[in-house]
């Protein structure tokens, strides 16, 4: 039995998923005649009140794009220090779109309005870059699973709405944040002005993201997801995984919750870890006291057929996931435990 608690990135469509896949009725997207290309990205539009949706093979990619659709060359986002779109899109921001991020030190990943509204450049001041995007991530990543309160998104709207701003949510996560806080979508759909969410992490699908924003929006996003490279011909069979897991994955994420806080409370308990970051959805990280070595203590689990990261700063990462099974997650404990 081999355990990867390194992502939710690993896991496996299963046999019912691609069952589903196997049946797809298809087209040619890039004439967007495959029906269940459409198909997903209208369900996805409607959970969160949005007018369209653009089907992506990769979160980065819609990122990206939501990215060059909110910005000119010269212009500056502001963003978390641990934001993805910063650290993790291989420089896309200034390849794609010649922007460069002003990085707040955020709380677990999240930025508040009113750091936002300090950080602003004064836009009659020609000398500074314009700051004309917001980057949001809802679950953080690297900030641990963190998710913000609606009141803070709201304030952080109106900063940007009276700053002439434009808000970008990298939603990757934001099926965990829904289930977590029992957030209503909706209220996401009327704050953001695009949104990005993924099916290829918790919710268990092999490939997929979708940009969500107003028709207008979605339009100009076509032509930037052709320069891309990312226009594909018959991708129903990816999405069908997708709708597949919109169907019947979203209600199991509250299992990933529960077993992420088990673990961390069994951390919690020994002497050899220094600190355990809060869990509020799949993401759990730690730090080992300072005799320990990270290197170390995941070589140990190695052994045991255990697999986790290692995320600088010496935190720790463990991600739970559709693939970690009960069975799995009683032997992790036990393990743990004895060590
Ligand atoms: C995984 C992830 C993405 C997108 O990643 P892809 O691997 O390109 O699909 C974007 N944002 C966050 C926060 C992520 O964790």
């Amino acid at each position: 039995m081999q355990i990867n608690l390194v992502s939710d990135t690993v896991t496996k469509p299963s046999y019912e998923m691609l069952q589903y896949m196997f049946n797809a009725e298809v087209g040619d997207d890039v004439y967007k005649e495959d029906p269940t290309v459409n198909e997903l990205e209208d369900r996805v539009a409607a959970v969160f009140g949005m007018e369209a949706g653009l089907f992506f093979p990769s979160g980065t990619m819609a990122n990206q794009t939501a990215i060059k659709l909110h910005t000119q060359p010269g212009d500056q986002l502001i963003a978390d220090k641990y934001a993805h779109v910063y650290h993790f899109e291989a420089g896309g921001v200034s390849f794609n779109s010649g922007v460069s991020c002003c990085l707040l030190d955020g709380n677990r990943g999240m930025i508040s309005a009113n750091q936002i509204a300090s950080a602003i450049n004064n836009p009659d001041f020609f000398h500074s870059p314009l700051t004309s995007l917001v980057c949001l991530e809802n679950t953080t990543n690297i900030g641990g699973g963190a998710c913000y309160e609606m009141e803070e998104l709201g304030k952080i709207k109106k900063v940007c709405e009276a700053n002439n701003l434009k808000l970008h949510l990298d939603g990757a996560r934001i099926w965990n944040a829904l289930v977590a806080k029992r957030q209503n979508p909706k209220d996401f759909g009327r704050i953001f002005d695009t949104i990005s969410v993924c099916f290829s992490k918790g919710l268990g699908a092999p490939v997929g993201s979708v940009l969500l924003g107003d028709k207008q929006t979605i339009k100009r996003a076509l032509r930037v997801r052709k320069v891309l490279g990312g226009a594909m011909r018959q991708s129903g069979y990816l999405a069908a995984g997708a709708l597949y897991a919109l169907e019947n994955n979203i209600k199991l994420l509250t299992e990933d919750h529960r077993r992420a806080k088990e673990l961390a409370n069994v951390l919690k308990k020994k002497s050899w870890v220094a600190s355990v970051e809060p869990v509020e959805t799949n993401i759990l990280i730690f730090t080992l006291a300072p005799e320990y070595s990270e290197e170390a203590f995941v070589e140990k689990l190695k052994q045991k057929n255990i697999s986790i990261s290692v995320i600088g700063n010496r935190k720790l990462r463990i991600v739970t996931h559709l693939d970690y099974r009960e069975v799995m997650h009683t032997y992790v404990i036990e393990i743990l435990s004895k060590m």
